[in-house]
């Protein structure tokens, strides 16, 4: 833990991990998602946006390295040294046939291994239930020549409120892939979102100890937000969900925190959107008024980063 800090930053972690500083490369593969194809449900989880998950539109092994390449020389005109972290964001990236995986993954290829090392690691997102078996061990293979993280989406512990934002899968998934995960020795980071509707204060502290009971390794979590063409956005204009502002929002995180074990690492705190696709909160959280908050808030409670497990 950083010593002037209450809670686990990542910039420490990355420099121990890397000996320098990393960036993102995002990577847009064009991957799908049962929640929209009809496998699971229709329309997607309530508070996802089309546009903000990707473009949906498979891309060819040559959009990708094209994205990849340009990423990587936006990187390295940062400075000699500056690393890359290929982040493979959007949709459900292991929701895709066995040979589309192993293309998208063979575009890391001609970076691998070189001796001036530009990529540090591959970053790749999906939902706890769709990382079938077969799909692990390509990721695996590759974690024996290059760091692997997958992030694995949790957002709420409870099934309940799964349903009712339509996610549609359930806490043993998550439990089980975490699980898997760990087991194939790649790294493995879980989303929460605080402040999903009939989730409460006590849905936000039941999801940190879910978190800190799968061991992950990393934790991003962040407020509910209502982007333009969601589900959500019609409730929100029905007047028929309570958002969390600013202030609030900082309590249940010194909750969560608190909760969370000693070693988890916290990659991110607050969510951010384009402003012309949010509705609400607004005005948006800032990120290091958040962070500043949550940081005198544990003090003034005497608590830290597990105090309450
Ligand atoms: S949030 Fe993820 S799982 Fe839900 S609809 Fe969007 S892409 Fe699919």
């Amino acid at each position: 833990m950083h010593e002037a800090l209450p809670y686990r930053t990542l910039a420490p972690w990355l420099e121990a991990r890397f000996g320098g500083p990393v960036h993102r490369v995002a990577l847009d593969a064009g991957s799908s998602c049962p929640n929209r194809d009809g496998t699971k449900g229709f329309g997607g989880c309530t508070y996802c946006d089309v546009e903000g998950s990707g473009t949906g539109a498979l891309k060819s092994g040559l959009e990708l390295a094209r994205q990849l390449d340009e990423g990587l020389a936006r990187v390295a005109r940062r400075g000699p040294g500056v690393r890359a972290i290929a982040y493979l964001q959007s949709y459900s990236n292991t929701y895709v046939p066995l040979e589309r995986l192993s293309e998208v993954l063979g575009v890391l290829e001609p970076w691998i291994e070189r001796p001036d090392a530009p990529l540090a690691a591959l970053s790749i997102a999906t939902r706890p239930d769709t990382l079938p078996d077969e799909s692990l061990r390509l990721l695996e293979e590759l974690g024996r020549r290059i760091e692997v993280w997958v992030e694995l989406g949790l957002e709420s512990a409870s099934d309940e409120v799964q349903r009712r934002i339509r996610r549609f899968h359930t806490l043993a998934d998550f439990h089980d892939a975490a699980r898997r995960v760990r087991q194939a020795g790649l790294v493995c980071i879980a989303h929460a979102i605080l402040g999903l509707p009939g989730d409460g204060r006590e849905g936000a502290r039941a999801t940190a100890l879910e978190l800190a009971r799968a061991g992950v390794e990393g934790v991003k979590v962040h407020q509910l937000m209502v982007l333009k063409r969601t589900q959500l956005a019609r409730d929100w204009r029905a007047g028929a969900l309570e958002l969390l502002d600013e202030p609030t929002y900082v309590e249940w995180l010194a909750d969560f925190v608190e909760r969370l074990a000693p070693e988890q690492v916290l990659h991110r705190l607050t969510g951010d959107a384009d402003a012309d696709a949010l509705l609400a909160p607004l005005p948006a959280f800032d990120k290091s008024r958040v962070r500043a908050a949550l940081a005198r808030e544990l003090d003034r409670r005497g608590t830290r980063q597990s105090s309450a497990r």
